[in-house]
């Protein structure tokens, strides 16, 4: 792959016939920390196929703020994604990982006039607004951005919501482009997000459908950015493929091919979710005894070395549940804190057990490691970055033509 030089970042190799789980068990005998582990170069490639296959229109935006380990950000860059980023900070990594300004939308409507200025001094032009102190703000640090007007819209079937903190009513939309136009602003498009983890593909066409009404009363918009919201889990309610047929087909009806409008996304669970693999340490057990249905029973108490305030805010009470013919035990997990807020999991069934095995959970790539504090002084989880290989003729047929660098990546077995 043309751009990516492991060499650049601190990445491990696995060795030949050894498996990515052989590494972690290496890694956690090393150490006794909490450890992510990122296959990073084949699930960020496959997810970049898959995009690319299934939406064919949409150039996606990597959304930074989901997970901005130096080697994500690198692979993405080099397959030629672009990035949203939502601060300074953002920007100023994507730039020092050599992402061009270009490739860059500032994707925050609400932005320190600071941010602004370090936007505009380092070429970043793209970037989103949907109130009228912001649109002031922007006049007075970037008069020349081009600007992305995001409206509400229905996030009711989002895991996580966003729309009453962000985006503009359409109601508001003919308001707003007008102050825009007083200040000598430049509007360039529209942007929403249907909330993260979105359960219903119809979010995305009704979105869409808003959007043109803002394209309709305005002259000259010629971008159209569909936001996140897509799982990066495989196993997720809602299948990616379906809700892309989705998209296809509002975007053939609303802003048909030669409509002249780009369309963009930003997806960040998307991209990263399956791509991280953590493993938390059992520190501490306690068994109490509870009645269920009138017979008293053991349950667990573990506490493990992440949690709330580490990489795991996200996943609380996500129901887990493992596999297996022996008996198992309802389990209460808790963080390391002294917060009993810092409970991941009330009810999950286990095997039992001991202080010191290791629990690892899969697709904790999106919103973990980049949330983690230090919090009573827990260290945050290490990420170790595992290149794996790609299988020439697997999953690497892309339909799309403009995937720069591909085939590079394919034949590395
Ligand atoms: N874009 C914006 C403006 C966001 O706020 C978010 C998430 O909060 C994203 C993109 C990424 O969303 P997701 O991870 O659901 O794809």
């Amino acid at each position: 792959m043309d751009g990516f030089d492991p060499e650049q970042y601190d990445v491990d190799f696995l060795d030949r016939g050894g498996t990515v789980h052989d590494f972690i068990d290496n890694k956690i005998k090393e150490l006794s920390l909490v450890v992510s582990i990122t296959t990073f170069l084949y699930n960020l490639v496959k997810k970049y196929v898959i995009w690319c296959n299934n939406l064919p229109r949409v150039k996606p935006f990597y959304a930074v703020k989901c997970n901005d380990t130096p080697t994500v950000i690198g692979v993405l860059s080099a397959l030629g994604t672009g990035f949203d980023c939502a601060s300074k900070a953002e920007i100023q990594l994507a730039l020092s990982l050599g992402v061009t300004p270009d490739r860059i939308i500032y994707a925050h409507t609400i932005k320190a006039e600071s941010h602004i200025k370090y936007a505009r001094t380092h070429g970043v032009q793209m970037m989103t607004f949907d109130n009228q102190e912001e649109l002031s703000k922007i006049a007075r640090c970037h008069a020349r951005a081009k600007l992305v007007l995001r409206i509400t819209v229905d996030d009711s079937k989002a895991v996580r919501r966003l729309n009453t903190k962000f985006g503009a009513s359409l109601d508001s939309a003919g308001r707003l482009l007008q102050r825009a136009g007083e200040l000598g602003l430049d509007v360039v498009g529209v942007s929403f997000h249907v909330g993260c983890q979105c359960t219903d593909s119809r979010a995305y066409r009704q979105a869409i459908a808003d959007a043109r009404q803002v394209f309709n009363i305005a002259v000259g918009l010629s971008l159209l950015d569909i936001g996140g919201g897509f799982s990066g889990n495989e196993n997720f309610k809602v299948k990616f493929e379906e809700v892309a047929a989705t998209i296809n087909l509002a975007l053939d009806d609303f802003f048909p091919v030669g409509c002249g409008v780009q369309i963009i996304a930003e997806p960040g669970r998307y991209y990263v979710e399956s791509a991280f693999t953590l493993a938390v340490n059992v520190i501490a057990k306690k068994v109490i005894m509870e009645e269920a249905e009138g017979v008293p029973d053991r349950v667990m108490m573990y506490y493990v070395n992440d949690g709330v305030y580490g990489s795991l805010s996200f996943l609380i009470n996500d129901p887990t549940s493992a596999e297996g013919s022996e008996r198992r035990y309802r389990s209460v997990i808790w963080g390391p804190t002294c917060d009993s807020l810092d409970k991941l999991t009330d009810s999950c069934l286990l095997p039992e057990l001991q202080v010191g095995e290791w629990l690892l959970m899969d697709n904790t790539g999106a919103y973990t490691v980049c949330l983690a504090t230090d919090f009573n002084g827990f260290e945050k989880a290490h990420v170790y970055s595992l290149k794996t290989s790609l299988h020439r003729g697997t999953t690497c047929t892309c339909r799309h033509k403009d995937v720069p660098g591909l085939l590079a990546a394919a034949p590395e077995s």
